[in-house]
C-alpha cells in the first residue's frame, strides 16, 4: 500500500529526490490530485501512462513554477503571457508550441505542450526546489472519477504507487480549463474547467471560441472523450430539477444526487452538493460525492444538471461524460 505522506520539509525533500530518480509521486493541487513524475524524463512518464492505464495518444499537462520558466520548453507569445499575468498561479492551462526539450511522450507525438502553474501551496514548494516541470495527470484510473482527497488516490492507486503527499481536500475540486493560444488570433477552450470561461473573456477582452464538438476518435483532448470521469454505478442526468414528489416515493435502491437541500425530504438515498446551489461549491463536492455514492451499492444515481454559464458548464460537461453509455 502507498504511504500517505506530511508535506513536511524533510517529505518534500524525499520527494524531490524520488522525482529526480524517475518514480511517481501523488500531489495536491487546487483542482484534484495528480500522479506526478518528471516532465523531461520519458521513462518517469512512461510509468504514468502504465499505472493509470491511460492510452499513449492522451497527452500529459507540465506544470512549471512560473511563467518565466516556460521559455526553455515552449515558445510563449503575449496574449498566453496577458493569461498567464491574469490567472496563474491557478486552474488554467496553456496550449503553446513545444521546444525539442519535451518528450513526445509527454505530448503524444503532438508538436503542442500543455502547461500550467497550479496555486496549491504545497505543489508550489515541492515544485520550486525541482529544476524539471512536473508532468501530472489525475491521479486516477483512466477515465475513472478523479480524485479530490488523498484517501481516494490510495483507493485507486495505493498498490501501484508507492507515495502520496497529503495536501488536504482539494480545494476546487475539478480540472483545470484548458485553452489553445498557439495561435493568440484563433484562442480556443479545449475543456472547460475549474476557470470559468466568462472571467477568461472578462481579462482579455474578447471572445474565445468554445470547444469544438466531439468528433469520434479524431479528438484532439482525449479528456474531451464521450465517456470519462465515470462511476461504475449508472448515471442517470437529468435537465429539470427532480420534484419533491418523486423524492417522497423512492424507494432506496436509487441514490439521488441533488444540486441544492432538498427543503422537505430526508431519507439516507438523497444526497446533495450544496445548500443553495452555490456552483463553486457543487464543483468542489462533485468527484468526492460521485465516489461515495459509486461505492454504496445503489442500482443507480440520478443527478441533477446545473445550470449552464460559468462553473455550470463544467459541472454539466463533466456529468454528460460521467453519464455516457
Ligand atoms: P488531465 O488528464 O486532467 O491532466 O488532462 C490532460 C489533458 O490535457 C489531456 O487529456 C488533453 O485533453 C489536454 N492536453 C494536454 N496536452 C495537450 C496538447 N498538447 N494539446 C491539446 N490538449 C492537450
Ligand atoms: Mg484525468
Amino acid at each position: 500500500m502507498a504511504t500517505i505522506l506530511k508535506p513536511n520539509k524533510e517529505n518534500l525533500r524525499e520527494m524531490r529526490k524520488f522525482l529526480r530518480l524517475g518514480e511517481l509521486v501523488a500531489v495536491p493541487t487546487e483542482t484534484v490530485y495528480g500522479l506526478a513524475a518528471n516532465a523531461l524524463d520519458p521513462k518517469a512518464c512512461q510509468k504514468i501512462f502504465t499505472v493509470k492505464e491511460r492510452p499513449h495518444n492522451d497527452p500529459l499537462i507540465c506544470h512549471v513554477p512560473d511563467f518565466e520558466s516556460l521559455e526553455q520548453y515552449c515558445e510563449t507569445n503575449p496574449f498566453a503571457k496577458r493569461l498567464a499575468e491574469a490567472f496563474w498561479p491557478g486552474p488554467l492551462t496553456l496550449v503553446l508550441p513545444k521546444k525539442s526539450i519535451i518528450p513526445d511522450i509527454v505530448t503524444a507525438g503532438r508538436d503542442s505542450v500543455a502547461v500550467r502553474c497550479p496555486s496549491h501551496p504545497i505543489f508550489r514548494e515541492l515544485i520550486e526546489g525541482c529544476d524539471f516541470p512536473l508532468a501530472a495527470p489525475s491521479a486516477n484510473p483512466f477515465a475513472y472519477i478523479s480524485p479530490t482527497l488523498a484517501i481516494h488516490v490510495q483507493a485507486n492507486l495505493g498498490d501501484r504507487i508507492e507515495t502520496i503527499l497529503d495536501g488536504g481536500p482539494c480545494h476546487l475540486g475539478v480540472e483545470s480549463t484548458i485553452i489553445d493560444v498557439r495561435d493568440p488570433k484563433s484562442a480556443r477552450i479545449l475543456r472547460y474547467g475549474a476557470l470559468p470561461i466568462e472571467q477568461i473573456e472578462d481579462a482579455v477582452k474578447r471572445r474565445v471560441d468554445r470547444p469544438l464538438p466531439h468528433q469520434s476518435g479524431m479528438s484532439i483532448a482525449p479528456g474531451a472523450l464521450p465517456k470519462h470521469y465515470s462511476p461504475r454505478t449508472m448515471l442517470e442526468l437529468r435537465s429539470v430539477p427532480v420534484l419533491e414528489e418523486e423524492l417522497q416515493k423512492t424507494d432506496g435502491s436509487i441514490a439521488y444526487l441533488l444540486l441544492r437541500k432538498p427543503s422537505h425530504s430526508s431519507s439516507s438515498n438523497i444526497h446533495w452538493l450544496s445548500e443553495n446551489g452555490e456552483l463553486d461549491r457543487i464543483a468542489s463536492q462533485l468527484y468526492s460525492k460521485l465516489r461515495e455514492l459509486d461505492a454504496a451499492g445503489y442500482k443507480k444515481i440520478v443527478v441533477e444538471e446545473a445550470p449552464e454559464l460559468g462553473l455550470g458548464r463544467t459541472i454539466n460537461d463533466r456529468l454528460r461524460r460521467a453519464a455516457f453509455q
